[in-house]
């Protein structure tokens, strides 16, 4: 407002009219909003649902409010607070707006000049530089020409809060506002703005250059990278920023400029009328509730981490890990109370994540997990190498035992167990994730058996209309061929572009059967999974076989190279190829990749055998680790030879003596440097030759480095007339137990 307008309030030379206060707020609100957001303030709103008409003047009344709201805001830190009521009293007639900081104060000497044109506050000119001093006097002039009553308190460091109060004429209901159908372009209205959300939007984007898209999204950030949080946390990603997915850089600005995809954030859907085709939403910011018209819409509300009904589990320092806002109040935790002492509850692919990421922040971490190992989607053999490999990096793993109480008296100082209670500054619960489906259920869409939306081969849910992507969903799973649930970004992002493509109404792209893949780091090891883990394949009644090898990444000699140890599953009967798990040091990922490709397509064990892969001494072994377990489960599937396993052989060597014989067929030193305890050594060299010191009529349990060695002294035995010839599997790579050193 410039002097000129302001000259006409204070000679009263501008006209009344019926002035709906609300709606007046809303709008200077809203001009504030990008202020709001890049000083991420904490902002409150309370506005009441209804229409409230003053005698007053609309521009007037907007620049009051927006000279109050900026001060409020401007004058407060980032960590600070900004509070906004708007009461009324129907009776008494009057209505009160009350903006409230908790920012620098105005010292009390100041407080009557701050009306005065000009005055600003020693303190305001210290803390910031901009500002001519203008906006209280217009606050003033204005209502002082509309009959409002102006009220201040403040404290210097403590915050300022300034009221006014004005005559009520009249009290109405507001109608729901609906959004202004622009054009008769395409409406795609997607709810959800993390990763399948963008995704849709980017994807329908690209095919419909006219469609109206809008994303939804009751957080204040967009298309960032959950599944990096752990690494924000341990502070190897230093910013907010660095999380945003690629080709989301710019935040919501750049939705709307760059993509011209109209972005809702701090906006919450809560209801969806199929019938009609609308969208309810409440703008989180000013609690008012809106329409918009769909044409197609997306449900990507992603999913939420189970909170246990655990005594003690609303206390203070007690944490879920999963959006920014809580690695932020994680971050904060660990630097205000220098935890150490952190437990976190759930052993799954989360919980041994943060595990690691807080280890390498320094912190002394345990996790508890109530099932009999960590990783239960792997088989025990894999996971216990990682359990193994957690517990030498100096992390705590209880298994077995499940969490009874949290104690502490505001903040969390000890966790309960069963039977003994241990220190804990700083909980984190990583109790796996279950689908956001209130809203659809509430529209009357269908879930599917795994709790998520059911959705066909199109991403459609039971309303043609709607379809549903990533962590809400459900998938297919390839192998088993029923529905699946598995919350991982990667599925996530390929549902959204799908479900982005279809909701354009072009020709229907279908969105494949999934193969489960995981892949995590855990220090400096790799471990995944694809497909089905051998428990998991016994469940859905295959008969199936393993093979166990443990190879070098690259060629030995390479400088770098490492061993991974590989659990591959197969159908007996089919060769069909179900499942593959690999963990170790060396490169992982490629081999689950190409595993992945093969069980995606349906593939059996020969094709992998037959791939033409790429080789040279630095990027693997001639024949390769992949192609290798396939060769090892081949000879299993022919019955070349038998396995065992390494749980199976414990209790073996625990009879000990009469019925077997373990012989270790590795060169002496290698025996002597690390060997389990109970076996005797025959080098393969020596074995013909040695062949007589073998008590006969006993079952012969070889083991070697790998394996590899143990398949040949078997072949030498088989052909001396050895029957009951088994192989360690993975050899002694691969044994989880302990070994015995010279
Ligand atoms: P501008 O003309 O750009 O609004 P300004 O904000 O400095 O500049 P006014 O809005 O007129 O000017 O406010 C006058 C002075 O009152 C401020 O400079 C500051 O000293 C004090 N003040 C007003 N609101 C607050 C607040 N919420 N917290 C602390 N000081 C405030
Ligand atoms: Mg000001």
């Amino acid at each position: 407002m410039d002097i000129i307008e302001l000259e006409k309030f204070r000679t009263g030379k501008v006209e009344f009219g019926p002035t709906d206060l609300v709606e007046t707020s809303m709008t200077a609100i809203e001009e504030l909003r990008d202020k709001i957001h890049e000083k991420g303030i904490k902002f409150d709103v309370n506005l009441p649902n209804r229409v409230l008409i003053i005698k007053g003047h609309k521009l007037g009344m907007k620049h009051v409010f927006y000279n109050l709201l900026e001060n409020a805001i401007k004058y407060s830190s980032r960590e600070g607070k900004v509070e906004f009521d708007i009461k009324y009293d129907e009776t008494g007639k009057t209505v009160t707006a009350v903006v409230k900081d908790s920012g620098i104060g105005i010292p009390e000497k100041e407080q009557e000049h701050v009306f005065k044109e000009f005055y600003r506050a020693t303190n305001a000119r210290r803390f910031d530089a901009t500002g001519t001093g203008f906006g209280m006097v217009i606050i003033k002039q204005v209502l002082d020409f509309l009959g409002g009553k102006i009220s201040l308190w403040s404290k210097e460091q403590e915050g300022t809060r300034i009221s006014f109060s004005m005559p009520l004429l009249e009290v109405k209901t507001r109608k729901i506002t609906i959004e202004e159908e622009k054009t008769k372009n395409k409406k795609i209205v997607i709810i959800g703005g993390v990763t399948a959300g963008p995704k849709a939007a980017s994807r329908a984007r690209r095919l419909d250059s006219n469609a109206e898209i809008t994303i939804f999204e009751k957080h204040n950030l967009l298309a960032y990278a959950g599944c990096a949080l752990p690494y924000y946390i341990s502070g190897q990603l230093k910013s907010q920023r660095d999380l945003a997915l690629s080709g989301f850089q710019g935040g919501p600005e750049h939705f709307s400029s760059v993509k011209e995809i109209e972005v809702k954030n701090l906006c919450e859907v809560n209801r969806i009328d199929r019938k009609n085709k609308m969208a309810y939403y409440k703008d989180l910011m000013t609690n008012q509730e809106y329409k918009v018209p769909y044409d197609s819409l997306v449900m990507a509300t992603g999913g939420s981490p189970v909170i246990p009904e655990i005594i003690g589990v609303n206390l203070q320092n007690i944490f879920v890990l999963h959006g920014i806002h809580d690695s932020e109040n994680i971050k904060t935790a660990l630097a205000n109370y220098s935890a150490r002492d952190i437990v976190i509850v759930g052993g799954g692919l989360i919980g041994v994540e943060i595990a690691e990421a807080l280890t390498v922040s320094g912190a002394k971490v345990t996790i508890i997990e109530k099932k009999d190992r960590i990783l239960s989607f792997l088989d025990p053999e894999l996971s216990t190498l990682v359990e193994k490999h957690m517990t030498h990096k100096g992390i705590r793993i209880i298994k077995n035992e499940s969490v009874s109480a949290f104690i502490g008296k505001n903040r969390v100082k000890y966790v309960h167990l069963s039977n003994f209670r241990f220190p804990a500054d700083l909980v984190i619960l990583a109790m796996g994730v279950s689908p956001n489906v209130g809203l659809a259920v509430q529209a009357g869409l269908q879930k599917g058996p795994t709790g998520a939306l059911a959705v066909n081969e199109y991403l459609q849910t039971s309303d043609p209309d709607i379809y549903a992507a990533g962590d809400c969903a459900e998938s297919m799973h390839v192998v088993t061929g029923k529905p699946f649930y598995l919350p991982l970004g990667s599925i996530a992002n390929r549902m959204g572009r799908i479900a982005g493509s279809n909701s354009t109404g072009k020709p229907g792209v279908k969105f494949s059967p999934v193969t489960g893949t995981i892949i995590i780091k855990v220090f400096d090891y790799h471990v995944a999974k694809t497909g089905l883990s051998e428990i998991e394949s016994d469940k859905y009644g295959y008969d199936c076989v393993s093979s166990y090898v443990s190879e070098y990444d690259r060629e030995h000699f390479i400088p770098g190279a490492e061993i991974i140890n590989i659990k591959m599953t197969a159908c007996r009967k089919t060769k069909k190829l179900l499942g593959v798990q690999i963990a170790g040091k060396g490169e992982v990922a490629k081999r689950i990749d190409i595993a992945a490709m093969v069980i995606s397509k349906s593939g059996i064990v020969d094709d992998i055998l037959s791939v033409d892969l790429g080789y040279a001494p630095y990027f693997s072994n001639a024949m390769g680790a992949i192609i290798v377990s396939a060769n090892v489960l081949q000879n299993k599937l022919d019955g070349l030879f038998k396995g065992v396993l390494a749980k199976e052989l414990q209790g073996l060597l625990k009879e000990k003596g009469e019925k077997c014989v373990f012989l270790d067929v590795r060169l002496p030193q290698e025996f002597e440097e690390e060997r389990i305890p109970g076996f005797d050594l025959i080098p393969l060299e020596d074995l013909k030759r040695r062949i007589d010191e073998i008590l006969p009529d006993r079952k012969i349990i070889l083991t070697c480095g790998t394996g590899a060695r143990s398949y040949q002294a078997a072949l030498i035995l088989k052909a001396k007339g050895f029957k009951d010839v088994a192989i360690l599997e993975g050899g002694i790579r691969m044994w989880p137990y302990s070994v015995s050193r010279e």
